[in-house]
């Protein structure tokens, strides 16, 4: 190897084809490295569906961008021949240095790539200097080659959520591999809801799963994932997830507070003490205090945080029948609380309802081997990937990127 082909293509450089000239462009900044490849008269070339060796004619020049060398800006020109198979007739031959279709190399990809897997793509693409719409298309197409290859026939457990690429618009449904410890993402779709699990059946047909090895899915309880789950995955016993209950009670906790709040004076600080846990590291003297006179004074809000409170010990059970028996003795506490002699009380009432309606599916979460933090990991998935596709944000982006830093498509584009 001489000192041209480590600054060309390295292991991209193969027989029959030379490099035949370079020159440095001077005269433009960034400063331009050119160099040309070309085959020798007569040489064969390998059929693109079949390797035969063929004769060359008709060149067309092409050019690809390539790594920088330093500074400079490096491209490769090449005259690329159409072939002629006896089985598969004419067709343009695929270099050995770029992929079909890529005006870059190889080599540039992957190091794009590289960069991709550890910032934001808008500072990738300013690193390597190309559009950030250029890198988003070589990122896709390798989170897709990738994905095409992932193996789902040992898939039994799964977890789904959904995330919205921006606020409250384009949501995106996420599954995850609940026996998966790292990069658990595998399959990420636009949309929310019950077509989202048939697409989901879909892909894991094509990934050599079927619908029948799912025996656990975990979620949280919009019905509309509920009756597609039913109606695609008959063999699942549906576990609904705690994070989804306890922020339900949260949300329910909040709301009473707000009613409240327009007919008594609160004590200050109750917005937040309210939301977090009661043993919160978090919780400030003020919080504390208003807790404790919350508590003291028979405020509605304190019997909505109190009922919060008790749903998170059915959580903490340390068996399943620990937490058969903790849900039923949370039902009948709630029972007996009055809870109908004010309207401020309304948001913890349906809580409960829904609560009653998923009693099964709570009570299957507790019986699961599988961790509730699984899911709960998501949140900070959805985060990342917000943040890698900054500036550049639609669900296309979004997807790619949560495959890209949290499914097994990570690992196989490292391989390549
Ligand atoms: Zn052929």
């Amino acid at each position: 190897m001489n000192g041209n082909d480590i600054i060309t293509l390295g292991p991209g450089l193969e027989k029959p084809w030379e490099i035949t000239g370079q020159t440095l462009n001077t005269e433009c900044t960034p400063h331009e490295l050119r160099s040309t490849l070309s085959a020798p008269r007569g040489s064969s070339f390998p059929c693109p569906e079949c390797g035969e060796l063929c004769k060359a004619h008709d060149l067309k020049e092409k050019t690809w961008r390539h790594l920088n060398f330093f500074q400079h800006h490096c491209y490769i020109t090449a005259d690329v021949p159409l072939i002629k198979c006896n089985d598969h007739g004419v067709q343009r031959i695929t270099v050995p240095w770029a992929r079909k279709g890529s005006k870059f190399t190889l080599l540039f990809e992957q190091a794009a790539l590289l960069l991709v897997r550890e910032m934001p793509v808008l500072a990738a693409a300013r690193i390597i200097q190309i559009p950030d719409k250029k890198l988003w298309r070589i990122v896709s197409h390798y989170v897709s080659e990738s994905l095409a290859k992932l193996d789902l026939s040992e898939l039994k457990a799964i977890g789904l959520d959904e995330s919205s690429a921006k606020k409250r618009h384009n949501y995106v449904t996420v599954l995850i591999d609940l026996d998966r410890q790292k990069n658990p993402v595998v399959f990420v779709v636009p949309g929310k809801g019950q077509d989202t699990i048939h697409q989901f059946k879909r892909f894991l047909t094509e990934h050599g799963g079927t619908a029948d090895n799912i025996l656990e899915v975990t979620c949280d309880m919009s019905r509309l994932f509920l009756s597609g789950i039913r109606k695609h995955f008959s063999k699942a016993e549906i576990a609904v997830d705690w994070f989804h209950i306890v922020q339900i009670f949260t949300k329910a906790v909040n709301k009473v507070r707000v009613l409240e709040a327009k007919k008594r004076r609160l004590p200050k600080a109750t917005r937040w003490a309210v939301l977090k846990n009661e043993e919160s590291t978090t919780l400030s003297e003020n919080e504390r205090n208003a807790l404790a006179e919350l508590n003291s004074m028979d405020f509605f809000t304190a019997i909505a945080w109190r009922g919060k409170e008790r749903l998170r010990w059915v959580r903490r059970a340390a068996t399943p029948q620990a937490a058969k028996w903790r849900l039923s003795n949370f039902l009948l506490c709630m029972a007996e609380t009055d809870l109908t002699r004010s309207p401020v009380l309304k948001p913890i009432i349906s809580a409960i309802e829904t609560v009653i309606r998923h009693r099964l599916a709570i009570e299957a979460r507790c019986q699961s081997g599988h961790s509730n933090a699984r899911l709960e990991g998501l949140n900070s998935i959805f985060q990342a990937a917000k943040a890698r596709a900054r500036g550049y944000r639609n669900p296309e982006t979004f997807i790619s990127m949560i495959y890209l830093i949290a499914s097994p498509v990570g690992n196989l584009l490292k391989s390549t």
